[in-house]
């Protein structure tokens, strides 16, 4: 009980059952939470931020008696409108408290509370020498385990390990009703008959609020190798990367276009960061003297490092010793012969030193707003794909520059079939309360700033359905669906009918995270 008297008679309520602090509803803090990385929705009612499972439970069933709409908020790091509901008058809840660690060495697993974040789950680890499979997206500073496993995540470990609902055993799951479905039948596996597991994975929040996640350990292999290679084509980067995902040398590998590299990715150096990753680098690498032979290269690279290529990738490779990651870049480096040339390895070094890197990339590198659209493709459409995407944007570059909009591509493997090409646009425009908080003060009086520009805002905007249809049309499939991404007019009838009896099912009023997944 927190004896707050408040008129609104659904707060007042969940100010009842939860802590005092645990319930917001000033309108300052509730504009924040109506704001995602791309796109500004309507204001919640409340946001709640329960301090552990119980009390989650009591809040939603506080809300499914009231029939309020309940969006489950992680880190907030996404842009696809999964956590905006355009009406508002909903409840958010923020999971950032259900921050609970639990280490089993024994049974080789790790449990979790949905919030976690992962740069949280990584400290906590790397103290024992362990780590998850997939260990996090690159904005796992502010992203949880729960909201990963709720969209689809990938980056750190996904060559070796996959994406984010490949690094799950089970969860406990707080339904529309307020009871918790757990998704185990065993503490030992999870593929134990249909993949109760999996049904949450990727669904965006709509089937119910996850509350905690069971993931699997493994040891931290402490030797790593750092391999950077240019590109002069496409063609020939999406081969190389192609070869690179099918022989799993590397923990995770990433590309960059010649735009990214030099905007978004290459203006982390300054020197501060430069001073801090030199250090970090020698601190963490086992061998010093190769550490300080890594820096050396580094320093002499320079910036040439992000100029070499029309596309550069980065791979981060890692052994029990020395000798295995030795071997496993010689190898790498042979899968590669005759598509790229070997370049200095300053960026896959800085991640492997900051994997987790503050959120500066929410802005553009002069300040302009930023949204990333993805597609996955089959390996035999992506070459396609690209051709078509030049094209479309030849056709539009005069209407882009003139309204400042300009755009950068980015690419990871998923598994060894599938290519995933991102495509990250930029336009002058204002911040949002969601850029300021997360950005602070401090950090906003040095960037370059915009006024509100609804010109360059809706170009964008149109640019982005465009983009998402022409990968359409090449077959893309999509993580983070949201609000943004089609869901269910690409399932065929039989499937999207399991689905919506699914929904109704665990969700009979349709008060989980209306509209995301098109429910
Ligand atoms: C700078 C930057 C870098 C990024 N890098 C990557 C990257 O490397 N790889 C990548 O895949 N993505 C990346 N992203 C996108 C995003 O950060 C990740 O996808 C991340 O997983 C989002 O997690 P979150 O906790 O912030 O989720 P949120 O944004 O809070 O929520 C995402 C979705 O999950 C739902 N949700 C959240 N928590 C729960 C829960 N407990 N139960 C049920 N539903 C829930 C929400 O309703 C929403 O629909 C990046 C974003 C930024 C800003």
């Amino acid at each position: 009980m927190s004896g707050v008297v408040v008129e609104d008679a659904l707060v007042a309520a969940l100010a009842d059952v939860l802590e005092a602090d645990a319930v917001i509803y000033e309108a300052g803090a509730l504009d924040y939470y109506a704001n995602d990385v791309y796109r500004s929705g309507g204001l919640p009612r409340a946001v709640v931020r329960p301090k552990n499972v119980e009390a989650l439970q009591r809040a939603v069933r506080i809300c499914a008696e009231a029939g309020v709409a309940m969006v489950p908020r992680g880190g907030g790091a996404s842009y696809t409108d999964g956590y905006i509901l355009p009406a508002g008058g909903h409840v958010v809840f923020d999971t950032g408290a259900l921050d609970t660690i639990e280490i089993n060495e024994q049974a080789t697993v790790v449990t979790v509370g949905a919030g976690v974040t992962w740069a949280n789950l990584k400290a906590a680890l790397d103290a024992k020498g362990l780590r998850t499979p997939f260990w996090g997206p690159f904005s796992g500073i502010a992203a949880t385990v729960g909201g990963s496993m709720s969209q689809n995540t990938l980056s750190h470990g996904s060559t070796m390990h996959g994406i984010s609902a490949q690094s799950v055993l089970s969860m406990d799951v707080v339904l529309a009703s307020g009871e918790v479905l757990s998704t185990s039948a065993s503490d030992a596996m999870r593929f134990y008959g249909p993949d109760l597991t999996g049904l949450f994975t990727g669904d965006c929040g709509v089937f119910g609020i996850k509350a905690r996640i069971t993931l699997p350990l493994l040891p931290v292999l402490p030797y790593f190798e750092c391999l950077s290679f240019a590109f002069d084509s496409f063609a020939d980067y999406h081969a190389a990367s192609r070869k690179a995902a099918m022989a799993r040398l590397d923990d995770s590998h990433f590309g960059l276009d010649l735009a990214l590299s030099q905007g978004q990715i290459g203006r982390q150096d300054g020197m501060g960061a430069r001073l801090k990753i030199a250090l970090d680098v020698l601190k963490r690498a086992p061998n010093k003297v190769k550490g300080i032979t890594q820096l050396l290269r580094m320093a002499i690279a320079g910036e040439d490092a992000m100029r070499a290529g029309a596309y550069m990738c980065h791979f981060i490779i890692e052994g029990f010793d020395a000798e295995e990651a030795a071997i496993k870049a010689k190898l790498l480096r042979r899968q590669l012969d005759g598509l790229g040339r070997e370049i200095a390895n300053s960026i896959p070094t800085f991640v492997q030193s900051v994997p987790f890197a503050p959120l500066f990339n929410v802005l553009g590198p002069g300040g302009e707003r930023w949204v990333p659209i993805h597609g996955v493709f089959a390996h035999d459409r992506a070459v396609a794909f690209d051709a078509a995407f030049k094209a479309m944007i030849a056709a539009r570059k005069a209407e882009m520059d003139a309204l400042g909009v300009w755009l950068g591509t980015m690419f990871s493997p998923v598994g060894p079939t599938g290519f995933l090409y991102e495509i990250a646009l930029y336009w002058p425009d204002d911040r949002t309360s969601y850029h300021r908080q997360t950005l602070g003060d401090e950090y906003l009086a040095k960037q370059p700033s915009f006024a509100p520009n609804d010109a360059s805002r809706a170009y964008a905007d149109d640019l982005k359905t465009a983009i998402v249809a022409l990968m359409q049309d090449y077959g893309a499939g999509h993580f983070q669906l949201g609000r943004a991404y089609p869901y269910q007019p690409r399932l065929a009838p039989p499937a999207a009918a399991l689905v919506r009896a699914i929904k109704s099912q665990l969700d009979p009023k349709g008060l989980m995270n209306p509209g995301a997944l098109g429910f």
